[in-house]
């Protein structure tokens, strides 16, 4: 029975028998096979697997970081959390406090949170403040808030959302008997990147190239720079100053990998081929992974052994975005 990476992992985290642990059984992931979209690439059947972290419990990979984050406020009596969010950290943290029965304040981006995301923080009851601005002018808001309340803040600042989300390598390398060769995934703040790397690292042996990819209206990493006004479709990683561009950088250094950008055209066609060809609904910002091995493709980039990309969060998280596309509905007969 699946009890969640705390339980998991125990011996590989920042916990003790002090700590209360709370969880939705998060984790334990499927790791499923993409033949169609190793066809897509040019690899033979059995080297492409995506990792469906929206089957977590609130629909994306931060409940990985979001169990340890809010077990350990619980553990050293924190009174309340607080995140800033594009949406996911938002629904995560409402869950968990709410299971905590901890207080929760989110700010979010005025514009741009998809409504999926949104339902499930009011649903989980936590306080939510909209801020004139993007996700980067939340974050600063966010922060000052938590240091007067005294609150915790449960961004990927937090070391244990790092800790947490690092189980996702474990369970890639126990399911494929060994880490793959490339792993693909979405950049945003860039702590799960940082994540996938520690987790690689403390398994030892043969680590795998960690292939990051930002939208190009929200590349920081690639040009270099701050962005000041960051756009992109993939909602999930519109930011344009990230939290974690340090540990991005190193993993991508250390694993001789890279951070490329993908246009928005390229993410939502990877997003469509994802749903179509693989019957796989993730939201837009997960399928810059994918965008990123169909990017390899055509630059011939080699692609060899086994690849796994990280489908970061669920397709109904943002279900305005496929509306948009057109629709025709069978005649009524
Ligand atoms: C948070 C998030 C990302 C980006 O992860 P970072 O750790 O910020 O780089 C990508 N996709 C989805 C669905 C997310 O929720």
């Amino acid at each position: 029975m699946n009890k969640g990476v705390i339980a998991r992992y125990r011996g590989r985290l920042p916990v003790s028998d002090k700590t209360p642990v709370v969880t939705l059984c998060e984790g334990s992931t499927p790791l499923l096979r993409a033949d169609l979209l190793a066809a897509a690439v040019g690899l033979r059947e059995g080297s492409v697997y995506l990792k469906l972290e929206g089957m977590n419990p609130t629909g994306s990979f931060k409940d990985r970081g979001m169990t340890l984050a809010v077990s350990k406020a619980l553990e050293e009596g924190s009174q309340g959390v607080v995140c800033a969010s594009t949406g996911n950290t938002a629904a995560s943290a409402a869950a968990y406090a709410a299971r905590a029965g901890l207080r929760c304040i989110i700010f979010i981006p005025k514009a741009g949170v998809a409504v999926g995301k949104i339902a499930q923080a009011l649903m989980h009851g936590s306080e939510l403040v909209e801020v004139r601005g993007n996700f980067d002018k939340a974050m600063t808001v966010s922060l000052s808030r938590a240091a007067e309340l005294g609150f915790t803040v449960v961004n990927s600042v937090n070391p244990y959302r790092i800790e947490g989300q690092k189980t996702a390598a474990f369970e890639v390398a126990e399911d494929l008997g060994a880490p793959p060769e490339l792993l693909f995934l979405p950049v945003g703040n860039a702590g799960n990147i940082t994540a996938y790397w520690k987790g690689f690292c403390e398994l030892g042996g043969r680590r795998p190239r960690l292939m990051g990819y930002q939208a190009a209206g929200a590349a920081p990493l690639v040009l270099g720079r701050d962005v000041e006004d960051p756009k992109t479709v993939a909602s999930a990683i519109r930011i344009g100053k990230p939290l974690s561009r340090a540990g991005a950088l190193a993993a991508r250094d250390q694993s001789a990998g890279l951070i490329d950008s993908v246009t928005d055209a390229e993410i939502i066609a990877a997003y469509r081929l994802l749903a179509k060809a693989e019957g796989v609904f993730c939201e837009p910002a997960s399928a810059a992974s994918v965008a990123g091995l169909l990017k390899c493709r055509r630059e011939k980039v080699p692609l060899s052994g086994r690849i796994v990309c990280v489908l970061t969060g669920h397709g109904l998280k943002d279900p305005q975005t496929p509306m948009r596309f057109k629709y025709r509905p069978f005649k009524e007969r």
